[in-house]
């Protein structure tokens, strides 16, 4: 606990758009509404406006999906979302 990871060796310190506060990585949870027992993913940037399928969902099939990293501000709490 508290030991901080650097998975890409860089030097990028991302900073809160907000207040410049060191920003620490996390992602946001894709859960899914059925099947207790799925595997949480990592929630998805897809490029380009969402279109409803007949079910309701977002029609998704052959495109490009980013995995989103939120960060959060240690000061103020603050989430900045990036697409790496
Ligand atoms: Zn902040």
């Amino acid at each position: 606990m508290g030991e901080r990871i650097y998975t890409h060796g860089m030097a990028d310190e991302r900073r809160c758009s907000r207040c410049e506060g060191a920003l620490h990585v996390g992602f946001l949870e894709d859960k899914g509404e059925r099947g207790s027992i799925a595997a949480s993913r990592v929630l998805s940037w897809i490029d380009g406006q969402a279109e409803t399928g007949a079910f309701g969902g977002a029609k998704v099939f052959g495109k490009e999906r980013h995995a989103v990293s939120a960060y959060r501000c240690g000061q103020c709490s603050h989430l900045d979302l990036f697409v790496d």
